[in-house]
């Protein structure tokens, strides 16, 4: 337990306490009773400080009752295949701080609009987003699949075909699913990869089989379980050809590297702010041309039979409004320094193959993933070498997991030394070598030859 960084939870918590103490004080100011706890409050922060100085004290292990406290990112290097993209900002932080009460970007809302908010700039922030994807118009949603929600409820009837890839999200499928829609498979074949040519052969089959064309494709620029990069490029081009629609999924690109839209091909552009954006979960973003725009992002035409209420500013994929606070204000907190880190794309990408490199040094250990890796998330099989270790060792498949986190190293699925993802995104160099060290060295002690 890494008792300085408990102290700064500490403080934190006992600095939110104090807080908690003009919320409930007359806008007159404190009475004297208020002031004696403010004072009391401001010692107990600088007896904590002191603390932390020191590196004395006992650690706190609660937030509440039975939460426990998470330092997963404070104590140990996080390897988890989801988690790192949606790593917070400081920024980020400071912004949950400061709008974490419900409805908190709502105070100054004149439209009834999310999106037209001005103060804090929600408005300016969809402007830049949009731009940020090179499409005309986009809308912040509760994650990715929130974002297929949306576009497969505004375009598919009840038995409308939907292309996917076979290594495709499950929520993608949901999505197809919840508007009685089928599904379609574009097969990856023996690389693990979509080509352009794979979705036309699809879309060839389907129309032989069904007389019908798909009513739209969605892919991802590179998959969850890979990490492998799809040719988007290649889809979109065949997409334009048969006139389908094409979503692009980039919940595993867009926040982490420069993606445009339109340069793609792309109809809709699909993005998730907890697992790329840096953002509070559930976060994401829709963005679409101007010509979808109108469909997806359509004004509400119900009216109420006997008030004739009606609702036309609302926009009803969305149900009016979707990020309310803390998740939107984590975005955009988080978003100039989005900006900046997807230029730095290529040196993630060379951190991820320098460690792939010295990991596959050690004898048995393979990679999954296609290789070179051109992405940060990676499928390794450790079939030959920690898991022929683990048959003989007491606690089995949980060894590995112990040898790193004794080391500092955590977020692989404990219990998996077989077929298993890790991600590098976001680790310095630093980092990435105690990393590849850490992976020779169990290795080195349960005598895996390593060349
Ligand atoms: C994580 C992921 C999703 C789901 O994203 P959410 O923002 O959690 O909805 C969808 N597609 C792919 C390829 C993913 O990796």
């Amino acid at each position: 337990m890494n008792i300085r960084a408990r102290k700064i939870y500490e403080a934190l918590f006992a600095l939110e306490d104090l807080r908690g103490i003009f919320r409930h004080a007359l806008p007159t100011g404190l009475d004297k009773n208020e002031e004696e706890q403010l004072l009391t409050g401001i010692a107990r922060v600088e007896a904590i400080i002191k603390e932390l100085k020191e590196g004395k004290g006992s650690p706190i292990k609660y937030v509440e009752d039975k939460i426990e406290l998470r330092t997963i990112e404070e104590e140990f290097i996080n390897i988890n295949a989801i988690q790192p993209g949606g790593r917070l900002t400081p920024e980020a932080r400071k912004a949950l701080i400061a709008y974490g009460d419900g409805y908190s970007v709502c105070d100054k809302c004149l439209e009834g609009r999310l999106d037209k908010i001005r103060k804090p700039p929600v408005d300016e922030f969809h402007a830049e987003l949009a731009e940020f994807v090179g499409m005309d118009e986009v809308r912040v949603v509760p994650g990715a699949r929130r974002g297929f929600q949306a576009v497969t409820s505004s375009l598919l009837e009840k038995g409308d075909i939907v292309l996917v890839s076979d290594l495709a999200h499950y929520t993608e499928y949901l999505a197809v699913e919840n508007v009685g829609g089928k599904i379609k498979e574009v097969p990856s074949g023996e690389k693990n990869i979509i080509t352009g040519d794979a979705v036309a052969e699809k879309i060839e089959s389907v129309k032989e089989e069904t007389g019908k064309l798909p009513k739209l494709i969605i892919i991802e620029h590179f998959d969850y379980g890979f990490g492998n990069e799809h040719d988007v490029y290649g889809v979109g081009k065949v997409a334009k050809g048969y006139d389908i629609p094409f979503l692009y999924n980039g919940a595993y690109s867009v926040g982490i590297l420069p993606v445009n839209g339109k340069d793609i091909g792309a109809d809709f552009v699909v993005g998730s702010g907890h697992k790329s954006m840096a953002a509070v979960a559930p976060s994401g973003i829709l963005a679409t041309t101007e010509d979808w725009a109108p469909k997806v992002f359509r004004g509400s035409h119900i009216v109420g039979d006997t008030t004739g209420r009606r609702f036309e500013n609302k926009e009803p994929e969305m149900l009016g409004c979707t990020l309310m606070g803390g998740t939107l204000l984590s975005m955009m907190a988080s978003f100039p320094y989005i900006k900046e880190r997807v230029k730095r794309w290529d040196e993630e990408v060379k951190k991820s193959n320098y460690f792939i490199q010295e990991f596959l040094r050690i004898e048995g250990n393979k990679i999954s993933s296609e290789y070179p890796r051109k992405h940060t998330l990676s499928k390794v099989d450790t079939r030959d070498s920690f898991d022929r270790i683990a048959k003989r060792h007491k606690r089995r498949g949980f060894f590995l997991s112990d040898e790193l986190k004794r080391r500092g190293i955590i977020g692989e699925f404990a219990g998996s030394t077989r077929v298993w993802e890790l991600n590098t995104y976001g680790l310095c160099w630093g980092r990435i070598k105690y990393l590849s060290e850490a992976f020779k060295e169990i290795a080195g002690k349960y005598e895996l030859p390593i060349r």
